[in-house]
């Protein structure tokens, strides 16, 4: 790394708090010094209260741009010039690309969970999918699934504080995309049923699964999945949660949220760079293997 740095090195960053267990400057690191291109990607502790000033900063240093995380995500628009259409829809930015001073803020969270299915050769455009989570990572894969070409979406969630988002979600689906989105409360675990039933596609989007929820399923029994049908889960730490053991149990191909990982830093690292990240070399590094 120290030998890759030079007067010309371009500078990413990641502006987030808590940040220092990320694997993305990692990941990001990796990628660059194994195309030998000139970039560092580096984490800063940065939460709302210096958030512009850090925005500032990167204007300043013309940083090529940055990603953003919790709590910064729903935020950070204030202070950018331009939206994608996906960051937009969502109300999110989880990247930041500085183009000679423009900066665009844009959603890869969706890409790289729509990305992780291609990569595993699982094609839900122009079907049905069930999806439970209305939080950042619930609308980014949301709004990119409708925006993709899914057909028809049933989401889930509790009626808790991310409520009002789903309704949101839900509405910005149904009148900018072509998919048919419907909203319907977690509680109602007869309904949950019974819209995965026809599904081709069922993904937990919640934190439920992972600490301090690890060990937990709000999916009551495996009577609720079939062999056929696709269970896929954000969570990636564990690698095998509750719900996809069970999923697995019954026989469905399962996928966890490594591969979203890997695909939303590459979707962003191609934003920065123009340049494919090297994918098969990742998959190697972060031990990424499909079922
Ligand atoms: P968030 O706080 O924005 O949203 C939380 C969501 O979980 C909401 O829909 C909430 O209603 C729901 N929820 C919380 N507790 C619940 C419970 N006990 N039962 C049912 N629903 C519950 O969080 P987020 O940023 O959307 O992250 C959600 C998960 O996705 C986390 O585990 C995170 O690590 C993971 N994630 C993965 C990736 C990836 O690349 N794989 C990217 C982003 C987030």
């Amino acid at each position: 790394m120290a030998e890759r740095i030079t007067g010309h090195t371009e500078l990413i960053g990641l502006m987030a708090y808590p940040i220092r267990h990320s694997s993305s400057p990692a990941m990001q690191n990796e990628a660059f010094a194994k195309l030998g291109l000139d970039y560092a990607y580096l984490a800063f502790e940065v939460d709302n209260d210096t958030l512009e000033d850090a925005i500032k900063g990167l204007r300043a240093l013309r940083m090529k741009g940055s990603n953003v995380s919790m709590p910064n995500k729903t935020v950070v628009h204030k202070y950018l010039d331009k939206l994608s259409p996906a960051a937009e829809l969502c109300g999110a930015v989880n990247t930041i690309v500085n183009d000679n001073g423009v900066l665009t803020g844009h959603i890869t969270d969706g890409i790289g969970y729509m990305q992780s299915l291609k990569d595993n050769n699982i094609d839900v455009i122009g079907k049905k999918m069930t999806i439970v989570g209305a939080g950042g990572a619930g609308t980014a894969i949301e709004i990119q699934a409708a925006l993709d070409g899914v057909k028809e979406m049933s989401i889930f969630n509790r009626k808790d504080e991310f409520w009002a988002n789903a309704e949101a979600t839900v509405k910005k689906i149904n009148e900018n995309t072509q998919c048919k989105a419907t909203l319907y409360d977690l509680a109602d675990l007869d309904k949950l049923k019974e819209e995965i039933a026809d599904s081709y596609l069922f993904a937990n989007a919640t934190g439920v699964g992972m600490k301090p929820l690890e060990g937990q399923t709000y999916i009551p029994d495996k009577s609720f999945f079939r062999p056929d049908l696709i269970v896929t889960d954000v969570v990636y730490s564990p690698r095998e949660t509750a719900m996809l053991k069970m999923a697995k149990e019954v026989g469905c191909k399962t996928m966890n949220g490594l591969g979203m990982m890997l695909f939303q830093g590459a979707a962003a690292f191609e934003l920065w760079t123009g340049q494919q990240m090297p994918i098969e070399h990742m998959k190697e590094v972060l031990d990424i293997k499909y079922d």
